[in-house]
């Protein structure tokens, strides 16, 4: 029998999470399909959304052109911009739209030629407005953006900014980014673009032309206290493929980490950090078990974790172990490890992928 372990991918889920974000934002929204759709698969999940999206986005120019092979067309925005000149090439190439957010980006588009039959660049011109990150400062947007008008091989010039805190839902200083981007573009023509998937989700004061959802989309909920509506893309998932039982006193696993107090009916599970599942997990953290919520006890190794079945009777070799999924909220995990949902899916790897 093959290793029961996979990555399931509900795309009918990640259609919806897209129409939700579109609906809720208005106007028009690319999905953020960077570091591979947040371990999804990006060309599958450009695939179930084509015809519905209005755009894609990735972070660099490989991701763009990953696409571009697979067949998607339609409006694709690289995040990071380019890194070096000869890149350009390939943005026109395939009618990429890119991001310029730093003096050397904009250099580069400054010293690149109209190109024969090229279609004019499409530049997103970034500001940072308080993520004091990547960005123009907002007093230097004004210049930057007559730069880039000089061009005559640049067409469209979009606004955008994005969010430092958006996912903290009371913090004032996503309003103060808002208003800072507005003042600092107020005589500037172009379209607008502000909000991720927490801005979507919580922001409606920064709703403009564009939305760039990318957590949401994998039906992660960034925001503490979730509206719910989404619905989880990725369920991982294992089988109990061996068991035996602790005596009280008994360890069990590298560094003895978990101890039995009673005797303890403990499933092994195979699946393990090498597959993504995160090797700090503690005691404890829920996993579900033929439906039931179980708790993971001793450390995770490479390739297999151990869950605690004691109280639940009927279950055993052959059981189906969801780490997360519809049962078991990643966010819930992430927490439990201390990180974000987004690390956990974006490090799912080996497993494969079911596509539903
Ligand atoms: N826009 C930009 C510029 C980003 O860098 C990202 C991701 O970090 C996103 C949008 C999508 O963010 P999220 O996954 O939080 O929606």
């Amino acid at each position: 029998m093959a290793r029961p372990s996979r990555a399931r991918i509900d795309l009918g889920a990640l259609r919806h999470n897209y129409t939700l974000a579109r609906r809720l934002h208005g106007g028009r929204a690319f999905a953020v399909l960077k570091a591979d759709a947040y371990g999804h698969g990006a060309l599958r999940c450009a695939q179930a959304l084509a015809g519905l999206a209005d755009g894609w986005a990735v972070a660099f120019l490989e991701e763009a052109l990953a696409l571009r092979a697979g067949g998607i067309d339609g409006p694709i925005l690289v995040l990071e911009g380019v890194f070096e000149a000869h890149e350009l090439h390939d943005v026109r190439a395939h009618g990429l739209w890119t991001v310029v957010h730093h003096e050397a980006q904009l250099r580069m588009i400054e010293a690149a030629a109209a190109a024969d039959g090229a279609p004019p660049l499409q530049v997103w011109l970034k500001a940072d407005s308080g993520m004091g990150r990547a960005g123009f400062a907002l007093p230097d947007m004004a210049a930057a953006h007559a730069r880039l008008s000089a061009c005559p091989h640049v067409g469209e010039i979009v606004l955008m900014t994005h969010f430092a805190r958006a996912d903290e839902p009371t913090e004032a200083a996503t309003a103060r980014q808002i208003a800072a981007f507005d003042a600092a573009t107020a005589g500037l023509p172009g379209l607008r673009s502000l909000c991720n998937s927490a801005g979507v989700l919580g922001w409606s004061g920064a709703y403009r032309d564009w939305a760039r959802p990318g957590i949401l989309l994998y039906g992660a909920d960034p925001m503490p206290e979730p509206a719910g509506g989404l619905r989880p893309v990725m369920t991982l998932e294992s089988q109990v493929f061996a068991e035996r039982t602790l005596q009280p006193g008994e360890p069990l696993g590298y560094g003895a980490r978990f101890v039995a107090d009673r005797p303890t009916r403990v499933g092994l599970v195979a699946i393990g950090y090498a597959d993504g599942y995160p090797r700090i997990a503690p005691n404890g953290t829920p996993v579900a078990v033929d439906g039931r919520l179980a708790r993971l006890v001793g450390r995770v190794s490479m390739d297999m974790l151990t869950v605690d079945l004691t109280d639940l009777p009927g279950t055993g070799i052959g059981s189906r172990v969801e780490l997360w999924g519809a049962q078991v909220d990643v966010n819930t995990v992430a927490r439990a490890v201390g990180t974000l949902s987004y690390e956990l899916l974006c490090n799912v790897k080996r497993v494969p992928r079911v596509y539903e």
